[in-house]
């Protein structure tokens, strides 16, 4: 599609010679309002604080074009310029390994598109970004918006004030909550404080999971506030909502939508992911809004900005039971690799194994690569043979997850993908190789947070096996070390 600017508007012209692609039209024209225009509010639903290209919304183009010539509807460049530099201005994609050109039939020219957030439609040189600006759906509120009747720990309210604060005074704020410290009840209040100034809020998440489980859980708690749950596929695409739960990559669809954005799990992925899920949030976000982050392993950068008073953070150092944190204990336990290509584990690996075994005792035991596991399984499947591997792309991996939760299997070997977001009652702990770089700090203590998870069983045993320490399986017992004693410090363990 190419334009002209004619009468201080773009009016879209494929023949004339002086029209153009939108990338390369220097400023775009935004027409003024028209009150007198009768404007769609279904197109208003759909596109306020969004940026959506054509290809994902269910209007004619003329239809749009109209409600953009009245004023109502922006246009901004997909691509973006910075110098010859092309910035993808969906995902941030600045990387010129991450475009790639196509001859286009829109355009008529070789048209550059960006590879890197080509799974939510392709984006390209000719391709608008469609937003709103004419006035915001109305919302009806009612007068009393939490219905959850729970009661906070002590820890969990010390941090859901802060969350209030920080929410009412558009502040960032990071709360940095032990695994099992129960983070969703800590949001309520600061949900409700976000609704009941009429602020649109959004929970991010980097995993479909937690969408799909967080979902029913706020649907309970805001019983008459409309909640969009969105997810790749997810039917509530098109659905405005005040209270919005998506996953991180779905942000990318959002323009200036939120007043208040709480990011969960800021540290599950790497640096470069996380730094485009970052600018999706920033971009998601109102210029002036409310930042909260969740996690229970910030990176070293986080943590240094914490105690050097450069970010405002709450920790939440005790679970719910006021029991503290299992310690993990390091094992040495020789060349473990080397062990199994000859088909065997090493000793004390095996006789922690078969203690638990006999004991009824359920385990999980990570390992750090599939082969490895692999090789281990049917070693450990001659002491009981309903013993199970899992791993990411397991197609029974949903399935094994929930015979573990039915004690169906007594032992489940796994790769990094359990090592957060599951949580079953009552289970040991070994990692088999800790000293491997998958390993990091944020992942030993996430792998450590699966034991002692409920009520009736505080308690579990964390085993590091290992051959030859690593700094990180240092800094994760450090860092749960230090959380035990700021929770005893601050009374909120009972022993
Ligand atoms: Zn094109
Ligand atoms: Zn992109």
């Amino acid at each position: 599609m190419r334009f002209i600017i004619k009468a201080g508007m773009l009016i879209p012209n494929n023949t004339s010679s002086d029209s153009l692609p939108i990338t390369k039209i220097p400023t775009i024209p935004q027409p003024p309002l028209n009150p007198d225009f009768a404007y769609n509010p279904n197109i208003q639903q759909l596109l306020t604080g969004k940026q959506l290209l054509f290809d994902d919304i269910p209007f004619t183009f003329d239809e749009i074009q109209t409600h953009y010539q009245n004023g109502y509807v922006t246009y901004r460049k997909g691509i973006v310029y910075k110098g010859k530099q092309p910035i993808c201005a969906r995902c941030g994609n600045k990387d010129p390994q991450q475009f790639a050109s196509f001859p286009c039939s829109r355009c008529g020219e070789t048209c550059l598109y960006c590879r890197h957030c080509l799974m939510m439609g392709r984006i390209s040189a000719c391709t608008p970004l469609l937003g709103w600006n004419g006035p915001v759906p109305d919302t009806v509120y009612p007068t009393k918006i939490l219905e959850w009747q729970g009661t906070l720990s002590e820890g969990q309210l010390v941090a859901s004030n802060h969350v209030v604060e920080a929410i009412r005074r558009d502040q960032e704020h990071l709360v940095w909550a032990v695994c099992g410290a129960g983070k969703t009840e800590v949001l309520f209040a600061g949900i409700e404080a976000a609704l009941t100034s009429k602020k649109r809020i959004c929970i991010a998440t980097p995993r479909t999971d937690v969408v799909l489980e967080l979902t029913p859980r706020l649907k309970a708690a805001f019983p008459t506030i409309t909640v969009a749950s969105l997810y790749g596929g997810s039917e509530d695409r098109h659905l405005y909502a005040p209270l919005t739960i998506a996953t991180t990559h779905q942000l990318l669809r959002f323009y200036q939508a939120f007043d208040t954005i709480i990011l969960d799990e800021v540290d599950a992925f790497p640096y470069t992911v996380e730094e485009s899920l970052q600018y999706a949030a920033i971009h998601a976000r109102k210029p002036t809004a409310a930042m909260i982050y969740l996690t229970a392993t910030p990176n070293e950068k986080w943590q240094r900005e914490c105690r050097s008073g450069k970010r405002a953070y709450t920790t939440i150092p005790a679970r719910f039971h006021r029991h503290p944190l299992p310690v993990p204990e390091f094992v040495w336990c020789g060349n473990w690799q080397k062990k199994l290509q000859k088909n065997k584990l090493p000793q004390n690996a095996i006789q922690w194994i078969h203690n638990r075994i006999k004991a009824n005792k359920q385990t999980l035991i990570f390992f750090p690569h599939i082969p490895l596991m692999e090789k281990a399984l049917p070693i450990l499947q001659q002491f009981d043979p309903t013993i199970q591997a899992v791993h990411a792309e397991d197609p029974e991996r949903k399935n094994k997850v929930q015979k573990m939760r039915t004690k169906e299997i007594p032992l489940l070997l796994t790769t990094t993908i359990l090592e957060r977001g599951v949580t079953f009652p009552n289970i040991d702990v070994a990692v088999i190789g800790a000293e491997d770089p998958i390993f990091t700090e944020s992942a030993l203590v996430q792998i450590a947070g699966r034991a002692g998870r409920s009520k009736d069983h505080p308690d579990g045993v964390v085993t590091f096996f290992h051959y030859g320490k690593t700094d990180e399986m240092i800094k994760a017992r450090r860092q749960i070390v230090s959380m035990n004693s700021e929770g005893v410090k601050r009374g909120l363990l009972d022993k």
